[in-house]
């Protein structure tokens, strides 16, 4: 493939989106992910959608979903249309997924973990697939995981924060999972097809998926799809340095005192804050909505 230099199109009706994964109760990182991109949308009158990516169930809290949309509530968010559940979007992905294999794009893939993790150089993302099964898979070897088939052209997108980036996949992320060994598809594919599937224009979401983007625009290109612009928003990380994590239950946000929280998450973002406190959450959107400024976002180390 040609350098692929990804032109995003703003001519289309804003539409943004907040995906979060059930592992847990929504943590500051994710309101910070979810307020982004709220303000984003709302302030140029875009539609707003949540999309519950529950599609790896060993990962998941029993509750977290519906807990996450109770707390979303709670904070006066307001999304557009129905909440848009992975589980229940299998078929479309087996449909991308048949359609990459058509294209000869993909390939089986019969590595354990072990192996790879002994005979991988380092990617962005720890271990790099060593390309072992590409040729086909050695004999005696049964299918687990698919992988797309990457090369070295440079993908190329302008992040609205970070600027411009570029990747090479083969070098950076490897051939990657799109449907993994335990069954499930992967996140890279799924969010794609789903991305695609709710007209989504515009994705402002946490930092720590700068380095997943490449490997989007690559799927959304090789399936067809108009890509989106990205924001990627400075990452919460706590005083070690690491990402909050859902699943570890890491400073989780209370539903009950919305606007503190929500302040806060303001000033992590550096934005302006009204001279009188709020005293509900739609005062608070509605002076925020119109002082938005995603420019004096600082960026930080992604
Ligand atoms: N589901 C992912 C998460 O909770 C976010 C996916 C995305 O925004 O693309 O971290």
């Amino acid at each position: 493939m040609p350098a692929l230099f990804v032109m995003t199109d703003s001519d289309r009706s804003y539409v943004g989106r907040f995906a979060p994964s059930p592992s847990g109760p929504l943590h500051f990182g994710s309101l910070v992910a979810a307020l982004g991109s709220y303000l984003d949308a709302r302030q140029r009158n875009g539609r707003w959608l949540v999309r519950i990516e529950d599609l790896d169930p060993p990962r998941e809290k029993p509750g977290a979903a519906d807990h996450i949309l109770r707390t979303l509530e709670a904070f006066g968010f307001q999304w557009d249309g129905e909440v848009l559940y992975q589980s229940h979007r299998v078929e479309a992905y087996r449909e991308a997924l048949d359609s990459i294999r058509r294209q000869g794009l993909c390939y089986p893939c019969g590595c354990t973990r072990k192996e790879i993790n002994s005979a991988a150089a380092v990617g962005i993302e720890g271990p790099r697939y060593p390309g072992t099964c590409r040729g086909g898979l050695p004999a005696g070897r049964n299918a687990r995981a698919i992988r797309m088939r990457t090369d070295n052209s440079a993908i190329c997108f302008h992040d609205r924060i970070y600027g411009r980036q570029h990747q090479r996949l083969e070098q950076e992320s490897g051939d990657f999972i799109i449907r993994r060994a335990d069954g499930p598809f992967a996140y890279q594919l799924a969010v794609v097809v789903d991305d695609a599937f709710q007209d989504v224009t515009q994705i402002v979401r946490g930092a720590d998926l700068l380095g997943s983007t490449p490997r989007q625009l690559y799927l959304q290109h090789c399936l067809g799809y108009t890509a989106p612009g990205y924001a990627h928003l400075p990452l919460v990380v706590d005083e070690t340095g690491r990402k909050l994590s859902k699943q570890s239950q890491d400073l989780p946000v209370d539903g009950s005192k919305p606007i503190p929280a929500l302040l806060e998450a303001m000033r992590f973002l550096n934005q302006p804050l009204a001279e009188a406190h709020p005293a509900t959450p739609a005062e608070f959107w509605q002076w925020s909505i119109a002082h938005w400024d995603i420019a004096r976002i600082e960026k930080r180390p992604a």
